[in-house]
């Protein structure tokens, strides 16, 4: 079978249909289909009965839906790995991983099966994903005793676990649940993903709005027994309160819309691997990004050599080479390097100048590897030649220059020329060897003093075509770009004015520690960060990282572990692409909390003005849920389907990951005020007109002041003609609309519905409150700039849909 763990291929549907019945509000539906069968009211019975089972079903397709949503993500990411098969070493799914596989392991590399080691050099390997423990643990292919506890089986690598240093091959013993991480996979296997913070906020808010219903449904039920009422048709009124309060769709259609941003995003190259990036990247106040492969394309050439007075260029070439651990391999489609880009920049260019690394060096004389680490910035590789030791080390130039014993002089001459190459956006190395008398240094970490300069070489790296222009999108949109790289400052500098972002934006030879406190510290003044990383080291600042993504081209399988988000391209203007993405899905939730919670707000407050005030009941529970069905159910989940706005990416994001703004609050509550003091007036109207139509005068206005009121919450600044059409959303209207009138007019549905026919008089009434809302809102929308006095760029700046506050411009750097 396939190599990965058996998880859930499907939803988990019994536990989903189990969560609709064993609901609070369904359990009180039931008791309202009891109470009125038991009063005699059979069709009331049968009706709110009918609507439980819908909601169900409505409620279980939804959750299926989203949780099928979000099982398709999970699946997005394909692993390669390294094996070799029939002498020749090939990348192959690590799903097709099967026992008896060579498996080629490389530092950041993850290992992708258990496999005992057969060759191994200097390999470490973080082990914490199994065992805890953070340290990392050297092996080898040494035997060990056949019974010794896990922890020491030091000749065995793990599925799971990461390589952090050196390398090493590795026959597969066992795959899949077989293997010991897949044994504690099996265990954790229905562990559910945490909520994301809006998934908490919203949950809360569903809870409030649960407490806020039960508490109006004692007050009212309590002043119509207090005015002598009877005990059940009190019950129904608090039943009717209670489905108006909760907005039962909430935290379904929250999760849907996170997924489907997921999918969009992985349509854009960039694959979520936890929800809450999605949210989170609308919000995103900094990205802090790579140079090398992020900006740059990473397609490294050599572009100079440089010798010392006394050394000649082909020699240092070959030192270059020599002080390398990448190799060439080729895997059926010519020669590629593998390893570090770098290096395998050196070793191409070296073959086309016809000097294979196998020619220098006898296989097999390998003394010792120090691979290149950011934090050293060098690396060194030591080789025997019968009697001496010739060591070979290249790096950052100061580096290598401060590690070797050349004059003052020389040593400047060299980082003199370093400097000039840098300055032209050239990634410089220099190289220097070292002879030793004797083999035994026992100290890899010595290894590379006292070295003798031969030179330097320079790689060129292009900028992506796209990275100017994604970097000054990103600037529009209130999202600050810093450059962090391990490179020479000069380097840097030239690729920022390239991008023309200001110097003060560009941090060089930053190490990883670095990368890890400068997050920090972005995080502890209030910004909400994007980390994007390749390396090993990477790794705890994309875990630290508000959103850590990692670069799934070029990048390591550490890095990726550590990401919520993994870029197929590897491309800045991917990631500004997914920050856009992520602002469209946080206005859409904001768009559907706000329709849902005024909505519900607006019927809440009908009943206990009409219910307090002792003028009767204004809805039957039928016509409670009918609107709830109208309004709560297609309109809302189209709302979330929303297109982008305009100004998605022409205003700040929004600070902290809050919902709304206190003036976007405030507006919710006077719409909400708004809808019920309409639902109010139709009701009194019906009841001075005598003809009986007060319930149904009542029931339309409410149906048809939301459903004109979902086209307004679309934004905050804009009437909805000035916004991009939404087909979900106009065709959910009018299926809604159809319904109402059908319920109005249709004969068959009078008795169950408790509605008559209206007349025309009837009829213009309703229209026009229910058109009051809108229109109220709709004036303001227009008034509001005029009233904030702002113009210009900055006032454009200041709102967004559904958001309207101005905490966001403050950061914007031009405001
Ligand atoms: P970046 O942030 O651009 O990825 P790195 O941390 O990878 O930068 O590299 C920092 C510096 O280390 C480079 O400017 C270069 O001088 C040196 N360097 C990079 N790769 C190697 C390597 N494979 N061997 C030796 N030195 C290297
Ligand atoms: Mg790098």
């Amino acid at each position: 079978g396939p190599n990965r763990p058996s998880r859930a291929e499907r939803p988990p549907y019994l536990s989903i249909a189990v969560r609709q019945v064993a609901d609070p509000l369904v359990a009180l539906l039931v008791a309202a289909v009891v109470v009125s069968a038991a009063i005699g009211e059979r069709l009331d019975a049968a009706i709110i009965g009918a609507v439980v089972v819908l909601n169900a079903l409505l409620g279980f397709a939804q959750e299926a839906g989203a949780e099928r949503e979000v099982l398709a993500l999970r699946e997005a990411v394909e692993r390669r790995v390294a094996v070799v098969r029939d002498g020749q070493e090939v990348e192959v799914s690590a799903e097709d991983i099967v026992p008896g596989d060579l498996m080629v392991l490389r530092e950041g590399d993850g290992v992708a099966a258990d496999g005992r080691l057969v060759a191994a050099r200097g390999l470490e390997v973080d082990e914490s994903a199994l065992t805890g423990e953070s340290v990392p643990v050297a092996k080898s292919g040494d035997p060990v005793a056949a019974q010794v506890p896990f922890a020491e089986r030091s000749s065995m690598v793990f599925a799971g676990t990461g390589i952090t240093r050196g390398r090493a091959r590795a026959v597969v013993t066992t795959t899949g649940d077989a293997t010991e991480i897949g044994a504690v996979a099996a265990l954790t296997a229905r562990a559910k993903p945490p909520r994301t913070p809006f998934q908490r906020r919203l949950g809360e808010l569903a809870r409030v709005m649960v407490v806020l219903g039960v508490g109006i449904t004692l007050f009212l039920g309590g002043a119509m027994l207090a005015r002598g009422s009877a005990l059940d048709e009190a019950f129904l009124v608090g039943v009717s309160v209670a489905v108006a309060a909760v907005p039962e769709g909430l935290v379904a259609t929250l999760t849907v819309t996170l997924a489907l941003g997921g999918r969009a995003m992985a349509r854009r190259g960039a694959i979520v691997r936890r929800l809450r990036a999605v949210e989170t990247l609308g919000g995103a106040t900094v990205i802090a990004s790579d140079k090398t492969g992020t900006l740059t394309q990473n397609r490294l050439r050599l572009a100079a050599v440089w010798a010392l007075p006394g050394e000649v260029e082909e020699r240092v070439l070959a030192a270059a080479v020599l002080a390398s651990t990448a190799e060439i391999v080729d895997r059926g489609d010519g020669p590629a390097a593998v390893g570090d880009p770098v290096e395998g920049a050196l070793l191409l260019a070296a073959r086309d100048r016809g000097l294979d690394p196998g020619d220098l060096v006898p296989e097999g004389s390998v003394l010792a590897e120090i691979p290149f680490d950011p934090e050293r910035r060098r690396a060194a590789v030591a080789y025997s030649d019968g009697r001496r030791m010739r060591v070979f080390a290249k790096g950052a130039p100061e580096v290598i220059s401060n590690l070797s014993s050349a004059s003052s002089a020389t040593r400047e001459a060299l980082e003199e020329q370093a400097g000039a190459w840098a300055a032209d956006g050239l990634r410089v190395l220099a190289i220097a060897e070292r002879f030793l008398a004797d083999r035994g240094l026992a100290d890899d970490e010595a290894l590379d003093a006292e070295l003798r300069l031969l030179g330097l070489v320079a790689l060129h790296d292009p900028l992506r075509p796209q990275a100017a222009g994604a970097v000054r999108h990103a600037l529009e949109a209130g999202v600050d770009v810093r450059i962090l790289t391990g490179d020479h400052p000069a380097t840097a500098d030239a690729i920022g004015r390239a991008l023309q972002l200001p110097s003060d934006r560009v941090f060089a030879r930053v190490s990883p520690a670095d990368k890890l406190e400068l997050v920090r510290r972005l995080q502890r003044s209030g910004e909400v960060v994007v980390v994007t990383g390749d390396g090993v080291n990477d790794a705890p600042a994309l875990r630290q990282a508000d959103v850590g993504i990692a670069m799934g081209g070029s990048g390591t399988e550490a890095a990726r572990e550590a990401a919520d988000i993994v870029l197929t391209d590897d491309d800045f203007s991917t990631i500004v692409a997914a920050v856009r993405e992520g602002r469209r899905v946080g206005d859409n939730v904001r768009k559907f909390v706000a329709f849902l919670l005024s909505a519900n707000l607006g019927e809440v407050l009908l009943f206990a003005a009409a219910v307090g005030a002792g003028l009767g009941v204004p809805l039957t529970v039928v016509q409670v849920l009918i609107i709830n069905v109208l309004t709560d159910g297609l309109p809302a989940v189209a709302l979330s389907r929303d297109p982008e706005a305009t100004e998605a990416m022409a205003r700040g994001p929004f600070r902290g990951g809050r919902l709304f703004s206190r003036r976007v609050w405030g507006g919710l509550a006077v719409i909400g005020v708004l809808v019920g003091l309409v639902g109010l007036a139709a009701f009194l109207a019906g009841r001075t007109l005598g003809d009986g139509a007060e319930q149904t005068m009542a029931f339309a206005t409410i149906a048809a002041a939301e459903l004109t009121l979902v086209f307004s919450v679309r934004s905050v600044r804009r009437p909805p003609w000035r916004l991009p059409r939404n087909g979900y959303l106009e065709a959910a209207v009018l299926a809604s609309v159809a319904l109402l009138v059908a319920s109005i007019y249709l004969p068959a549905l009078h008795e169950p519905l408790g509605t008559v026919s209206l007349g025309l008089v009837e009829v213009a009434i309703v229209a026009v409150l229910a058109a009051a809302p809108v229109v109220l809102v709709e004036l303001v929308k227009a008034g509001a700039p005029l009233m904030r006095g702002g113009c210009g760029k900055s006032a454009r700046r200041l709102g967004g849909d559904a958001d309207g506050s101005s905490a966001q411009a403050a950061h914007t750097r031009d405001s």
